[in-house]
């Protein structure tokens, strides 16, 4: 009996799991999964980025859902576009062995209509944003009065990007008996806030610290004069031939700016920002997914929650307004149990981040010098 057996899981999500390659469950899966399944309750689940989430509440949502029961049955919001069709794949591919269970993305920059119509057919679960799902319920698109599971995933960044009012509206507009699932890697005040108003004695499970950086990744800095950054990136590009690496920038502009300088200078690279289409942004993370692209320059809002395998490096370009974006931004590697470095170029004004920084992640920086040129040709 392998562990995933002894959580409790069913015959058709052990050979979905299977069929994933997954061997053991992680540490939040093993601690979420025998809870959700045994009884429903509320559950606030704290674990860092890249520790298998959706799973741990994934699969226990699947084996609650009754598949031939056609209703809308659970709802999972999350913060953006892409971490909502992330999330439908997943399930997907979690439910794949279970006949008439359909899962459906709601997401801005789609057609509603198109959207509307899926659910028509027949949607026991839903993945959606908060923005449109809270449009297509005053439009009457959608029913989640009879909901028996709501799940927030990615709750802090959630809230980071203002979607509270959002989330409270649409949490009213289901039934009171149900179970709530809160999923995090930090806890801010506002988590809290929703977790007060919202649940009914949730249990907490956390895994590794509260609010800490994850253990697989290493962060260091790379001080330059602000003239020098955009070579200091190319540098660190040099030195690293086989970078797979997303690269963050503060604005839409810098973004699209520092992609255009690398694609003309010769490195591989594209970006990513709210400026684009959806199509254009699919297009994007489909090349970045399949290898065609080495550098990703994002934005924080278009980077957010993404998962994508073996991530070597995120770079800092620029470091975010918000030193807690910082966590996120570093969790785009070192996922799965891999290793992954964070590199931060910074200018000597902004140094005093590094040490805010360090107290939020419970981890050091290493100062680094930028890589020479004769390093370089070695
Ligand atoms: P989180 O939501 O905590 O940031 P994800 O759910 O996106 O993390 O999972 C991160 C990565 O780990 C995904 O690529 C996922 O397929 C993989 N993963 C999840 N659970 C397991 C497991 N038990 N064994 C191996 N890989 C796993
Ligand atoms: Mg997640």
């Amino acid at each position: 009996m392998n562990k995933f057996e002894q959580l409790g899981l069913n015959e058709s999500l052990l050979l979905a799991i299977k069929d994933l390659g997954f061997e053991n469950p992680s540490e939040v899966q093993e601690k979420a999964i025998p809870l959700l399944l045994e009884k429903d309750t509320d559950i606030v689940a704290l674990a860092q980025t890249g520790t298998g989430k959706t799973a741990a509440f994934g699969f226990p949502l699947i084996q609650k859902i009754d598949a031939e029961n056609r209703d809308t049955q659970a709802l999972i919001l999350s913060p953006t576009r892409e971490l909502c069709l992330q999330i439908t794949n997943e399930i997907k591919l979690y439910s794949k062995y279970i006949k008439g269970l359909n899962t459906v993305a709601i997401y801005g920059g789609a057609s509603i209509t198109e959207q509307a119509n899926q659910i028509r057919r027949g949607a026991q679960i839903i993945v959606a944003t908060p923005g449109r799902m809270q449009d297509m319920i005053n439009r009457n698109m959608v029913n989640i009065k009879n909901i028996n599971y709501c799940v927030l995933d990615e709750a802090d960044e959630m809230l980071n990007m203002g979607f509270y009012e959002d989330i409270t509206a649409i949490l009213s507009d289901t039934p009171k008996e149900k179970s709530t699932w809160l999923f995090s890697a930090t806890m801010p005040q506002e988590v809290a806030r929703i977790a007060k108003e919202f649940m009914r004695k949730p249990l907490e499970i956390t895994v590794g610290h509260k609010n800490s950086g994850n253990e697989n990744v290493s962060h260091e800095f790379y001080l330059v004069s602000a003239r020098d950054r955009y070579a200091a990136l190319k540098r660190l590009a040099d030195a690293n031939p086989d970078i797979f690496s997303v690269v963050f920038c503060r604005t839409k502009r810098d973004t699209q700016a520092v992609a255009e300088k690398l694609i003309e200078d010769g490195y591989s690279a594209a970006a990513l920002h709210g400026d684009l289409s959806q199509a254009q942004r699919d297009g994007v993370m489909k090349s970045f997914r399949g290898r065609q692209i080495q550098m990703l320059v994002a934005t924080d809002v278009a980077a957010r929650g993404i998962d994508v395998d073996d991530v070597t490096h995120v770079i800092n370009y620029q470091l975010p307004d918000e030193v807690e974006t910082y966590t996120h931004r570093s969790g785009r590697t070192g996922r799965a149990g891999k290793s992954g470095t964070s590199l931060v170029i910074i200018t000597k004004s902004e140094l005093r981040k590094i040490t805010q920084i360090e107290r939020i992640i419970k981890m050091k920086f290493e100062e680094k010098p930028i890589p020479s040129g004769i390093e370089i040709c070695q």
